[in-house]
């Protein structure tokens, strides 16, 4: 008895332990469930709702305060998202007319708000205070750690003529582009609130359940994020096959849409949507709406076959997609992604339809469940969901591309070369220039990953992203978050990797400096130029044909990659200490048997100078 009590002792002092280290540094994050009541009149393009949102306080942290996102603000002139407008050096061509903001010439009646008419916690009115695109909010009592609070609101909200992502007849005709439309609850984070005035882009939300009622003029056709509750009351194509729709006795129609565990709502309507659904094979249904324009039929039919292999593709690499929908909607004014969705603008050719449909569908993996905090970290989001979808163009195209990734590639070499780099930490709003943000977050964030390839090889990248997906699936993964991720999978050690590319303006140049004449053999003399450390893959061809390569580890990586050339014999030399500029090595060949020495012969490390990475024999 004795014995036993001493060690159910132990291991109680050790669970307590277990729980204590767990308590100070596990993860966790809010939760919110919306119940939402809107009305919209068509003709005036105003709109009331009402909406209960519960909100669980799951930090560990008292909260005295909320804020909401009011974006639709953001499209007034003198509004902060106007005025960058007006003043950055390369505005959004989308923005501007005659190179004017297309905000600063919006009319009452054109312009958008959305405001709250009432505001209660709990029942009792709390005092709140708009401040351009958020909503303050002091609380009647404060929410105390794992604890819920309710907050009932009625607002009321006017969309603006399509200027940016959401609005009202974009230049395709589609009536309303429904996104970032009602009252958003900020996120609080381990890093505390993100209550970002909207001036430019990229968001980042709370995960829940979403009960929406949309009732509008019922000529109308409803396609967005969840689940159509009332199908065969509505019909509109969602009806079940041989069902017989009732005619609607009055006016309008009320729309019942659930979404479970997302982060964000859309819908778009029209009156003239064509509504086709696709049902995949062991998937989810895809469902296309589209304007009944003559010259854009064919692309909308067949862009529903190539829709289900992008899904499947996304699907086998990197995890299963979890919703029973996807809904690839025309509207908007280029592409932007949503929860369950995505805005497309629909008079492309084929290609382009395709390519902004498969970046589009992407982001449900790279934003709508591994949902990065896309202001801090957009690279991890745009740059992640092109790395993706350059693979999935090059299968589901059929293209023969060598390099999927030579778009990405270039576009971080002309970043480079413009000397407009900012790191890759820059938040998204604070961008000198757009192009600079652009480049930064699609190309080198694509180049994050397809170099990280090059550093542990492809195949643990690719199991690098099905874990991630795994590990990191609804919840909000930060840069440190990859990088572990991929620690785990490779055995190495990669924080200098994260470090240099995404919070410096470092840049990669490594060189082939002689070809000496070493006794009977040959001494090859390699320099590091740029500060950002990297392994080398070297490449040898000889004069008869012959080939082999060298692989030169970095020390600090403590660890080597296999040999991405099986069919080529690799010698793994000596570690590469980043602060020695030179390193040397031998071959046992004279220079007289050697065609050519190359660095990186798969071109997928960035070095910024390339012309000193190739040795040839017949140039010396
Ligand atoms: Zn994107």
């Amino acid at each position: 008895m004795q014995i036993k009590f001493i060690t159910t002792t132990i291991v109680l002092v050790f669970l307590a332990g277990v729980s204590y280290a767990q308590g100070n540094h596990s993860y966790w994050q809010q939760a919110v469930d919306y119940t939402m009541e809107v009305n919209m009149d068509v003709e005036t393009y105003r709109y009331t709702g009402t909406q209960s949102l519960v909100y669980t306080n799951n930090s560990p942290d008292t909260l005295n305060r909320v804020f909401y996102h009011m974006y639709f603000n953001a499209f007034q002139p003198g509004s902060e998202m106007d005025i960058r407008l007006q003043t950055i050096a390369d505005p959004d061509k989308r923005m501007t007319e005659d190179d004017k903001s297309r905000i600063a010439s919006l009319s009452p009646d054109e312009i958008g708000y959305l405001r709250a008419s009432s505001l209660a916690q709990d029942g009792k009115s709390v005092s709140y205070q708009l401040e351009g695109t958020v909503l303050v909010v002091d609380l009647d009592h404060p929410i105390l750690p794992n604890t819920s609070s309710t907050f009932e609101m009625d607002f009321e909200g006017q969309v603006p003529l399509q200027i940016r992502r959401s609005g009202r007849n974009n230049k395709e005709g589609v009536a309303l582009s429904m996104s970032q439309w009602y009252p958003k609850l900020a996120e609080y984070d381990f890093e505390g609130w993100h209550a970002d005035p909207y001036i430019a882009r990229e968001f980042h939300g709370i995960w829940g359940d979403f009960d929406v009622k949309i009732t509008l003029d019922k000529d109308y056709t409803i396609g967005g994020t969840g689940y159509l509750q009332n199908p065969d009351e509505i019909g509109h194509g969602y009806q079940t096959p041989e069902t017989k729709v009732k005619k609607a006795k009055g006016k309008t129609l009320t729309w019942h849409f659930k979404a479970p565990k997302v982060h964000d709502f859309m819908w778009a309507a029209d009156p003239d949507y064509i509504h086709d659904s696709y049902r995949m094979e062991n998937g989810p249904v895809l469902h296309f709406f589209y304007k009944d324009k003559a010259e854009i039929l064919e692309n909308w039919k067949n862009l529903q076959p190539k829709t289900a292999q992008a899904m499947k593709f996304f699907n086998e690499n990197i995890g299963p997609y979890p919703y029973e929908q996807y809904s690839v909607v025309q509207g908007g004014d280029g592409g932007m992604e949503y929860a369950m969705s995505t805005l497309i603008t629909g008079e492309r050719k084929f290609e382009s339809l395709v390519g902004v449909m498969v970046h589009e569908l992407a982001h449900s993996w790279f934003q709508h469940i591994l949902a990065t905090n896309e202001a801090k970290h957009e690279w991890m989001d745009e740059g992640f969901t092109s790395f993706i979808s350059s693979l999935c163009m090059n299968t589901i195209m059929n293209r023969q591309n060598p390099n999927p990734f030579q778009g990405s590639y270039d576009g971080y070499y002309s970043l480079v070369q413009s000397g407009k780099e900012q790191p890759q930490s820059t938040h998204a709003d604070r961008f000198e220039f757009n192009v600079a943000y652009g480049r930064s977050a699609y190309s080198k964030g694509a180049v994050f990953l397809a170099q990280l390839g090059y550093i542990i090889g492809q195949d643990k990248l690719m199991a690098t992203l099905k874990k991630y997906y795994a590990d990191f699936k609804f919840k909000h993964p930060t840069p440190n978050d990859i990088k572990r991720t991929a620690e785990k999978i490779s055995g190495m050690e990669l924080d200098w990797y994260l470090t240099d590319w995404t919070q410096t303006t470092n840049t990669i140049d490594y060189g082939i400096k002689a070809v000496n004449e070493a006794g009977t053999g040959t001494e090859v003399v390699l320099e590091r130029i740029g500060l950002m450390p990297m392994p080398l893959d070297i490449l040898v061809v000889y004069n008869d044909g012959a080939q082999e390569t060298f692989y030169i580890p970095l020390r600090m990586m403590r660890g080597e990659k296999e040999n991405p050339y099986g069919q080529v014999k690799r010698t793994v030399l000596e570690d590469w200490p980043w602060a020695y500029p030179d390193y040397r090595f031998e071959l046992s060949k004279p220079v007289s048997s050697i065609k050519a020495v190359v660095i990186d012969p798969s071109q997928l490390m960035a070095d910024i100078g390339v012309n000193n990475n190739l040795w040839l024999a017949e140039q010396q």
